[in-house]
């Protein structure tokens, strides 16, 4: 049995082959899965639970099948669906997760988030996301009728996408003070995340001692899996068929 971790899979009308992997991954493998986490940017979008399309129907049931099993499966906001709330938890059967969290992986505690807050030398992010996830914010954009959420959201991410492209590469990943510190904030030397999209294992020194740093991969040319189980923790990488 093993604890599975995934993260940034966009999930996205226009992208249904990666849904499709998704929800086989989740049937065939959940009898080998004792947790699953989903350490945000399931969807590409959310703007609001009240939203009646059917990829989130189908991934609520897809979730809920799992959970059903007697399989937890926690979830940690990513900077694209972090509108996703208690209604949708509740349909899918998953449980929220604050945005940092230790958990004890095998003896080891580790410290998981979505990522995005470790991306400091981002300066123009950091300040639309501590906007967006103010709750003024979030609340004013949730009274907007759906139909002008879906606009914005277009808005959102087009303009995320033009920001992105102008931007260098390495202002887009971790900030290694920023990972030390919420290593030191939290009191462990593991960290796991995701938005980053640059899966790898890092293994690094922390006054004096070994510390390591996974991080997930997305979801866009193949899946991406973190498998733990009493042996180790190894990234697997599901291939498109
Ligand atoms: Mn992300």
């Amino acid at each position: 049995m093993a604890i599975m971790f995934i993260s940034d899979l966009h999930l996205d009308e226009r992208r249904p082959a990666i849904t499709r992997l998704f929800l086989d991954w989740l049937k065939t493998r959940s009898s080998e899965t004792q947790a699953l986490y989903i350490l945000g940017d399931l969807f590409e979008v959310w703007i609001g639970d009240d939203d009646d399309g059917e990829l989130g129907k189908t991934v609520a049931g897809a979730l809920r099948a799992v959970a059903e099993q007697g399989i937890p499966v926690y979830f940690q906001h990513g900077n694209r669906d972090f509108l996703l709330g208690r209604d949708y938890a509740a349909a899918s059967g998953i449980q929220l997760l604050p945005e940092s969290q230790v958990i004890d992986l095998y003896g080891t505690p580790i410290l998981i988030m979505h990522g995005d807050t470790l991306c400091t030398d981002d300066v123009k992010y950091q300040a639309f996301r501590a906007k967006v996830r103010s709750p003024e914010w979030q609340e004013n954009m949730l009274d907007k009728p759906l139909t002008l959420r879906r606009l914005l959201a277009r808005q959102l991410r087009d303009e995320s996408q033009q920001a992105v492209a102008d931007k260098p590469p390495e202002i887009m990943d971790v900030n290694q003070q920023a990972v030390l510190d919420a290593l030191n904030q939290h009191g462990v030397r593991h960290l796991l995340h995701g938005h980053t999209h640059r899966p790898a294992i890092h293994d690094f020194m922390l006054d004096g001692e070994p510390a390591q740093r996974i991080v997930l991969g997305d979801w866009y040319e193949q899946g991406s899996v973190l498998i733990c189980d009493s042996d180790g923790r190894r990234l697997e990488r599901l291939p498109l068929t």
